[in-house]
């Protein structure tokens, strides 16, 4: 494809119309998106439009069979002003192995990286300055051929939107051992960001909510004995001074944040293992003692702090506190935000003559 990418700016910037201090989360839109379309087996005409409405047919496959991924990342700006993103290729190689899972094809990486670095440059105004906000990013592909059937779809629409966000405080959470309803099973589409996966979520995490907890954790769905992942987020644990973090075993999400983690907290010098964790041998640790902390790991809100875990007719204390949780999340936002060396080179900057 012609990785030339048009632009149609809007006559009049509504970033005047918005308050810093007080956005609305999740309904704020920048005033462009970056679309591209795929037909005839290619990625055709990528651009960047005024966001607004695109006619949909009724029979537009994601609607029916849930071919639909998505992305999410955040740009930030430095000291000087500049916007910065934090390992948008990493973004962009995921959405490709999401794509694999559920039959979609692969969006160039390259311009994936390119259309947000350009939609981020035009949308600059929008990067929120306070500490711990960000403009979020939701990069997604769907399934927009008109089509009633069931075989995987040949048009698609690749899409970045951009929304501003923050700031975010990490509060301590509250999560629900969920042990009725499971979010992925091995062989299923755990590893993907689809959206199907959050459809299944939707209403057991709105039980949980309704008990008083912020989240689910989510067990295997075999035996609802392991631990997988929270609501948005990976989970790390630590136990006896040593973290653990469920293993890749296919059905959890790669978190982009989860690997910095590991990383961060090797170049602490903390071991770290990622390997099977049973919900039992939380409990053990939390009555022996041993279980030190415990925090969620996601692109939203960074770390956040676990102190509870509950199920049916019990309750796990994990913590008050969260010290090396916190520090990592104080290291990784100075990095973000350029306060910090970026030493494992995870910053790219958005402007050309900066890159
Ligand atoms: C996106 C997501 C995460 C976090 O991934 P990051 O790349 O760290 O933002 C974790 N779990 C699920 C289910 C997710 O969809």
């Amino acid at each position: 494809m012609s990785y030339n990418i048009s632009i149609t700016k809007v006559k009049e910037s509504k970033v005047k119309d918005l308050d810093f201090n007080n956005i609305p989360l999740g309904t704020t839109f920048t005033d462009h998106m970056f679309i591209c379309d795929f037909a005839n087996g290619e990625w055709v005409n990528p651009r960047i439009v005024p966001m607004g409405m695109i006619p949909t047919h009724p029979a537009a496959m994601a609607l029916h069979y849930g071919q639909a991924i998505f992305e999410g990342m955040k740009a930030y700006k430095d000291a000087k002003g500049e916007p910065m993103l934090f390992r948008p290729e990493q973004n962009a190689k995921r959405l490709n192995k999401s794509a694999d899972r559920m039959g979609m094809p692969h969006f160039p990486e390259d311009v994936f990286v390119e259309g947000v670095k350009q939609l981020v440059d035009l949308e600059h105004n929008w990067i929120p300055p306070k500490d711990g906000s960000a403009l979020y990013l939701r990069p997604f592909m769907y399934a927009d051929e008109p089509f009633i059937g069931m075989r995987a779809a040949t048009r698609f629409k690749f899409i970045i939107m951009a929304s501003p966000a923050g700031p975010l405080f990490s509060k301590p959470i509250k999560l629900w051992a969920e042990k009725q309803y499971i979010r992925a099973a091995n062989g299923g589409t755990g590893e993907a960001k689809a959206a199907g996966n959050y459809a299944a979520a939707i209403r057991p995490t709105e039980l949980a909510k309704a008990k008083g907890y912020d989240q689910v954790l989510w067990l295997d769905a075999a035996k609802h004995k392991y631990i997988q992942e929270v609501g948005t987020m990976n989970i790390f644990f630590k136990i006896n001074g040593e973290f653990i973090t469920p293993k890749l075993d296919g059905s959890v999400l790669h978190g982009i944040t989860r690997k910095s983690v590991i990383h961060l907290l090797k170049d602490k010098g903390f071991k770290v293992t990622e390997r099977l964790i049973t919900l039992q041998e939380i409990k053990e640790a939390s009555k022996n003692g041993t279980l030190e902390e415990a925090f969620g790991t996601g692109t939203a809100v960074g770390i956040a702090y676990i102190q509870e875990i509950g199920m049916e007719g019990e309750t796990i204390h994990v913590s008050d506190e969260s010290p090396v949780g916190e520090d990592i999340n104080n290291t990784l936002n100075a990095i973000k935000t350029g306060k910090q060396d970026d030493k494992f080179g995870w910053m790219i900057k958005t402007r050309k003559e900066l890159a």
